[in-house]
């Protein structure tokens, strides 16, 4: 299988499907994965086949390294809709991920004032008031949402640290009071393992609309596979059944996209 590892600090810039041209921020070090997700559908592959041996970047190499980049891009008239953190992994596990955010927002501010600041996490530290301060401050605090089943979520997205619980999560999102956009990725099939991943289903849609109605989140964002997956066995979701969804997500009063 063909999986991506980006460099890091910055990569790009790609034309995401959700979020038009974004230059990419990765946090996490550019030889390997490091993730408190270890889902089987991470384009990145699995954490055991791509540990990495280097330290996370530092503050000031992400300011030096996005200045020069944004310089570029600024002489040659070909400015980013938005700076995106993501890469190998979850952003919000780099230490100095409150401090990077002060200096993107600040270089946004100084060579594309229009661009939008995007945060793609897992939302495993929300909890963490620095992490949840730092989220506040940026455009789109995009977080992921696959179901509120723990069994789903232990079996699926495979969260590293035990302490992990949907609820809890769920609660740390209604913190943000309406400042934050769900991802929620919906696929289909059985995994090599066996198994059943499909949360297309009924009693999956149902009980995650209820949870979305209760975060009152400003919007949804759905999406299926896209590229080659760890785990070869898992189906793409169907587009009527993500504008199924989409609707049902709208008819709350909430915007969602489905990205197929
Ligand atoms: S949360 Fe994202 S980066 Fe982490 S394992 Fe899942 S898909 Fe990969």
């Amino acid at each position: 299988m063909s999986t991506i590892i980006y460099p890091s600090p910055i990569f790009g810039p790609v034309k995401s499907r959700r979020l038009g041209i974004s230059l990419g921020i990765n946090l996490l070090p550019g030889d390997g994965k490091v993730c408190t997700f270890d889902c089987i559908y991470c384009e990145c592959g699995f954490n055991k086949d791509f540990r990495t041996k280097s330290a996370f970047p530092t503050r000031e190499e992400v300011a030096e390294k996005l200045e020069a980049k944004l310089k570029e891009m600024k002489a040659a008239n070909e400015l980013p809709d938005v700076l995106t953190f993501a890469g190998n992994g979850e952003p919000t596990q780099n230490p100095y991920f409150p401090e990077v955010i002060d200096d993107t927002i600040r270089l946004r501010n100084a060579y594309c004032s229009n661009a939008k600041v995007s945060v793609l996490s897992n939302s495993t530290f929300i909890h963490r008031p620095k992490v949840y301060e730092a989220l506040m401050k940026v455009d789109n605090n995009i977080l992921k949402l696959d179901t509120i089943s723990d069994d789903y979520i232990d079996k699926v997205d495979r969260p590293v640290l035990p302490s992990y619980s949907a609820k809890k999560i769920i609660e740390g999102m209604k913190a943000f009071k309406g400042n934050l956009i769900i991802q929620t990725l919906f696929m289909k099939g059985t995994s090599q393992d066996g198994i059943d991943v499909d949360n297309v289903k009924e009693a999956f849609i149902a009980p995650w609309l209820e949870t979305v109605k209760e975060i009152a989140p400003r919007g949804v964002m759905i999406y299926t596979i896209a590229r080659e997956t760890p785990d070869p066995n898992l189906q793409k979701a169907t587009k009527d059944e993500l504008d199924a969804i989409r609707d049902r997500v709208i008819a709350m009063g909430i915007p969602c996209s489905a990205s197929y």
